[in-house]
């Protein structure tokens, strides 16, 4: 999945290096917990794996293809199709409903039709959000949010669900919800979660910490 990545980040003095010749190899039905201290590259690792920001050296592999290697607009279809990601905040779109929302990458991949729109309310269903289909995010309770955000994050059916600090803004109780929730629904995915929530790492199983650019 990630094979002798690195990462630097040009700084007026030298160069920061946060990862360093980094290895990860992850199948499907695999959960990892990555920790580590504030500023060690979990979310650089986060958005290099999910597509978004090209590692300085090294290759990423995900159902077997170099992402890297394709052009944009492959790329864009590729991630649209394979990744899901859910972040510390949701990132809902506030005018959009909770039904909406879930269909986003739908619409990403072209036009949501009435098998997508069955689909997002199975998704919202599974998340326990059946009677919160037309609210507006500001309607919803920040775990309600969260789960519209994982159910958005699977109307794709990845094969790789990541999540940055997934329970971050969320209280003890609210977090095992979630965190039950993406063990539920990542079966037959790799699910890769940034966390600093000891609950969350245990839950996952696997843990890995990110020190000094190397995961331990
Ligand atoms: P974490 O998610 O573990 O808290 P990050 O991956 O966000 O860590 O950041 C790792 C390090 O890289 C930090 O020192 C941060 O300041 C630096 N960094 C992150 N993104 C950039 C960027 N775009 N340009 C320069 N430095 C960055
Ligand atoms: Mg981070």
């Amino acid at each position: 999945m990630a094979v002798g990545v690195c990462k630097s980040y040009p700084t007026p003095a030298e160069p920061l290096h946060v990862l360093r010749d980094l290895d990860l190899s992850l199948s499907r039905g695999q959960r990892l917990a990555i920790v580590g201290p504030s500023g060690s590259g979990k979310s650089t690792l986060l958005n290099i794996l999910s597509t978004l920001d090209a590692p300085t050296a090294g290759q990423v592999r995900i159902d077997s293809e170099d992402p890297y290697a394709l052009s944009a607009k492959a790329l864009a279809r590729f991630r649209a199709g394979r990744i899901g990601f859910v972040f510390q905040d949701h990132h809902l779109l506030p005018q959009c409903t909770a039904m909406e929302n879930v269909l986003i990458p739908k619409l990403a991949l072209g036009r949501a039709n009435r098998d997508d729109i069955a689909r997002a309310g199975e998704l919202l269903e599974s998340v326990g959000l059946t009677d919160r289909q037309t609210h507006l995010p500001s309607e919803l309770s920040g775990g309600e949010r969260q789960r519209v955000a994982i159910a958005r994050a699977l109307m794709n059916d990845p094969s790789l669900l990541l999540c940055d600090e997934p329970t971050g803004n969320l209280d003890a109780r609210t977090s095992a919800g979630v965190a039950d929730l993406l063990i539920r629904l990542s079966e037959h995915r790799v699910l890769i979660a940034a966390t600093h929530s000891e609950s969350l790492a245990q839950r996952l199983g696997e843990r890995r910490a990110l020190i000094e650019g190397h995961l331990q």
